[in-house]
């Protein structure tokens, strides 16, 4: 059996998170977990300065202090496992600004998220009144389009809470399942893996992303998972991923994939 893991962390950098990065490594080692990483929001790469907002991502100025402090706990913390991860908006008409700011770091991995539909951030509490908007049907259908541009640019180890479109809980009349297949088919074509987040347990959606119609058809696909907690303060670190790997096994899963300077390594399910 294999041991719980925690890829998806941030901390105060994000404008959005509280804690530094350390007190995210001490809290994994007393929660004891074996490997963690951190995956702060990507600078807003594609606005201008001007229009980037502190609070929904760290300044491009903090981007390289970030890498440095990552890599210091590294050494600092030899008892556990410390990954150098970034979360990256994927943003279409933007990557190659975005391969730009990625390339000068030794990343263990890199996520790709969706926080935008054309301009919307629709997870972000501020917008939510503009579901209303939407035929929520076309919206889902827009989304992971993205999603699926996302997987196929390539520059993605991991795709982030693949159904956070949800996150509010605004669902089609009922669950999409000829979308979900396309979607996960696709992705088993591009082969990139997909985060199991458990932070979906604790919003409106009150259920893991990807939800259990998704990820039925990822694994029917043979799309690999990867497991995030998505903790914006300590005492969140590997929250409830317990059960998220409980709900991975009894829906058939029996591996994982980790990350080692963007290689993949497949590891078995963790026991819980
Ligand atoms: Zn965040
Ligand atoms: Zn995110």
């Amino acid at each position: 059996m294999g041991e719980l893991f925690d890829y998806h962390m941030h901390t105060y950098l994000c404008g959005h998170a509280v804690g530094s990065a350390e007190e995210y490594v001490l809290a994994a080692i007393q929660g004891g977990l074996v490997e963690v990483g951190f995956a702060e929001h990507i600078p807003m790469y594609w606005l201008p300065p001007a229009q980037r907002d502190p609070t929904i991502a760290m300044p491009e100025e903090s981007f390289e202090g970030y890498v440095r402090t990552v890599l210091d706990l590294r050494d600092a913390y030899p008892e556990i496992t410390v990954r150098l991860g970034v979360e990256a908006d994927y943003v279409p008409g933007h990557e190659d600004r975005l391969e730009a700011i990625l390339a000068p770091y030794p990343w263990d991995y890199v996520y790709g998220s969706v926080h935008y539909v054309d301009g919307w951030g629709f997870d972000n509490p501020a917008y939510k009144h503009r579901y209303m908007e939407w035929q929520i049907e076309t919206l889902y259908e827009r989304y992971f389009a993205l999603m699926i541009d996302a997987a196929q640019t390539g520059i993605f180890d991991v795709l982030g809470h693949l159904d956070v479109i949800k996150k509010w809980g605004h669902r089609p009349a009922s669950p999409p399942t000829e979308l979900y297949r396309t979607v996960a088919l696709e992705l088993a074509k591009c082969g990139v893996p997909v985060e199991v987040n458990s932070a979906g347990y604790r919003r409106a959606c009150a259920e893991l992303y990807p939800g259990p119609e998704l990820l039925v058809e990822l694994l029917a696909a043979g799309v690999p998972f990867t497991l995030g907690s998505d903790a914006h303060m300590p005492k969140d670190v590997g929250r409830d991923l317990d059960a998220a790997v409980r709900q991975l096994r009894a829906a058939g899963c029996e591996s994982l994939v980790q990350f080692d300077e963007r290689r993949r390594s497949v590891v078995p399910l963790p026991g819980a």
